[in-house]
């Protein structure tokens, strides 16, 4: 056996993999690069299944009060036209994907201070008593009574990405955020019984190799449900705007040796690893993601919600996603899964 394939065995074996252990796997080059592609998918295969779970999401509001640096919704990008779908807009586009087969939608909004906790609540029972859906909220930094009020109206999962572990970084990227903050929110989620996704995204400017090993070993401390991980894309229109696009290899590596060390995550091929020059969500796939996020927000409003430039699927209507998907399924020798899809780690 290879140096390389004893040090995908002790990865894959441990519970609290060694640093220097996974720095050595973000630096596979070559043949071993293929090696730790093939052993991430053959743990999805193992652990998740060949089925492709399917997330509708409903970008239900770009409104935002917080100026990550990184973000095209962010609040000094004024010239950006706001919005926010009503109850029926949002409700119709949560119809549309139950008819599809889907059993998932995330509702997802900027970061907003202006938004009414009793009216998601609301809009979270219309969904549970009108659909067999699973609800999953991303919609940011709430109070502990916001999330409670928002479980107890019956929203099953939440998605906090931690976006980098290094808190200086952090610091750099989110003037008007706080990182033990949302270390504590990520707490108070999985405290409230949500299952919980976070993530980090891949190629921010002064991120360090270092960096994204000690995000994998905060998934994996943190023992998430879900986990995505996707590139920087630069948008013209944020201070971090003339930097460079995240590196789809790079991108790829920590997927794949996220799955490595926490395997039973659920963990998508996500929308932005889709809008990169190419489209790589089928590598994503391969490497251990074993979920798609079809995109049911209505015109004109899909357009509008431009977190990063050249988001895959703008002018696409929304039953057109499904159909795709199965392509791509196919494609790579597998199937989409119409299951609700909960964390492995609960009974529902
Ligand atoms: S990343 Fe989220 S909180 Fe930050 S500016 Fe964008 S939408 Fe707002």
């Amino acid at each position: 056996m290879s140096k390389f394939e004893s040090l995908l065995d002790r990865v894959a074996g441990s519970d609290a993999p060694d640093m220097a252990d996974i720095l050595a796997l973000l630096n596979a080059s070559g043949a071993q690069t293929q090696a730790l592609y093939r052993r991430a998918d053959d743990i999805r295969r193992a652990r998740m299944g060949d089925g492709i779970l399917l997330r509708a999401i409903v970008e239900f509001s770009s409104r935002c009060s917080r100026d990550c640096a990184y973000c095209g919704l962010r609040k000094a990008h004024r010239q950006l036209k706001r919005y926010r779908m009503n109850t029926a807009e949002i409700l119709a586009s949560v119809l549309e994907a139950a008819s599809s087969g889907i059993k998932t939608v995330v509702l997802q909004s900027g970061e907003d201070d202006t938004l009414d906790p009793f009216w998601l609540a609301d809009v979270i029972r219309a969904i549970k008593s009108g659909t067999q859906m699973a609800v999953t909220l991303s919609v940011g930094e709430k109070p502990q009574e916001v999330y409670a009020l928002w479980r107890g109206a019956g929203a099953d999962r939440y998605l906090l990405k931690i976006e980098t572990t290094n808190p200086s970084l952090y610091r750099r990227l989110h003037p008007d955020m706080d990182f033990d903050r949302r270390l504590e929110c990520l707490r108070v989620l999985r405290e409230l019984g949500y299952q919980t996704g976070s993530g980090s995204i891949v190629g921010l400017p002064g991120q360090t190799a270092e960096d994204l090993t000690q995000d994998i070993l905060f998934f994996k401390r943190c023992d998430f449900d879900m986990i995505g991980i996707g590139p920087f894309i630069a948008h013209p229109d944020t201070p971090l705007g003339l930097e460079g696009d995240g590196d789809i290899q790079a991108v790829l590596k920590v997927l794949a040796v996220t799955r490595i060390v926490v395997n039973n995550a659920h963990m998508p091929a996500t929308t932005a690893v889709g809008s990169l020059e190419e489209d790589h969500r089928l590598a994503a796939l391969k490497s251990g993601a074993n979920v798609l996020m079809p995109n049911f927000t209505p015109q004109p409003y899909r357009q509008a919600y431009e977190i990063y430039p050249h988001k895959r699927c703008l002018t696409e209507t929304s039953g057109a996603c499904v159909p795709c998907m199965e392509t791509m399924a196919s494609a790579i020798g597998r199937c989409v899964n119409y299951s609700r899809g909960d964390s492995l780690k609960i009974k529902v």
